[in-house]
């Protein structure tokens, strides 16, 4: 099974760098070191590496591999970049990013408090310290740590909240998927101007909440 699973992980890894996905040595590096299989329900563990999002209860989803190479790679985080997170989900992508800054800190901010709580126990079980995990409204974002030098939701937003840019460092860079369902990836860079681009299609949970969507 562990045989099979890392062969499967170094398929995956060769495809999402064929294919483009994964450029930049820190993100390979990242994906390589974290197990995906921990963070996935147990039942699902032989997926870990298919390229696609799964279930995770809580009518959530973790995102496809290829979908978080695609965020992290347009994030460009550093080494020492203190990130916030919108949607924890199982904590992966956010481990992720906490590797990638491992001088820095991840802030987390999930609205259902049984994901934080597991990810929570993701976290400590690979020994990842850098992560704050928060329960709450991460569409108003988490004013209490801004400024942040990289923000990015993992949950679908009508818009892109003011808040949000409001608490990006100078510098930031901020990522947001727009749109009910399927929306549009959008890149905010904030310098003496805010820089919005749209790097195209995507799929996501919508994200519930003040500046998100209704519950319904
Ligand atoms: N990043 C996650 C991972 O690696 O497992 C996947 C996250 S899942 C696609 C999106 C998450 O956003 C869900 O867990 C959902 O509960 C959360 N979410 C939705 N609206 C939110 C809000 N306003 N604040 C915080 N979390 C929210």
């Amino acid at each position: 099974m562990i045989v099979d699973l890392e062969r499967k992980k170094e398929k995956l890894i060769k495809n999402l760098i064929r294919y483009g996905y994964l450029k930049s040595p820190e993100v390979i590096e990242a994906i390589k070191k974290v197990p995906r299989e921990i963070f996935v329900p147990s039942n699902m563990k032989q997926h870990a590496y298919d390229d696609t999002p799964l279930e995770i209860g809580y009518g959530q989803t973790i995102s496809a591999p290829h979908m978080v190479a695609i965020m992290l790679e347009a994030l460009k985080i550093k080494e020492d970049s203190k990130v916030l997170e919108i949607g924890t989900g199982t904590g992966y992508h956010a481990a992720l990013a906490a590797t990638i800054a491992k001088k820095g800190t991840v802030y987390t901010i999930e609205r259902i408090k049984e994901l934080a709580e597991k990810a929570k126990e993701n976290f400590k079980k690979l020994g990842i310290k850098n992560v704050k995990v928060i329960v709450g409204d991460g569409s108003l974002g988490l004013p209490d740590f801004a400024p942040y030098t990289h923000i990015y939701a993992t949950c679908s937003a009508p818009s892109i909240p003011d808040e949000l840019i409001q608490q990006l460092a100078k510098g930031g860079r901020l990522l947001i998927p727009v749109g009910r369902v399927y929306g549009e990836l959008w890149l905010v860079e904030k310098n003496d101007k805010i820089k919005k681009r749209n790097l195209g299609g995507c799929a996501f949970v919508p994200m519930i909440g003040r500046r998100g969507y209704n519950e319904d």
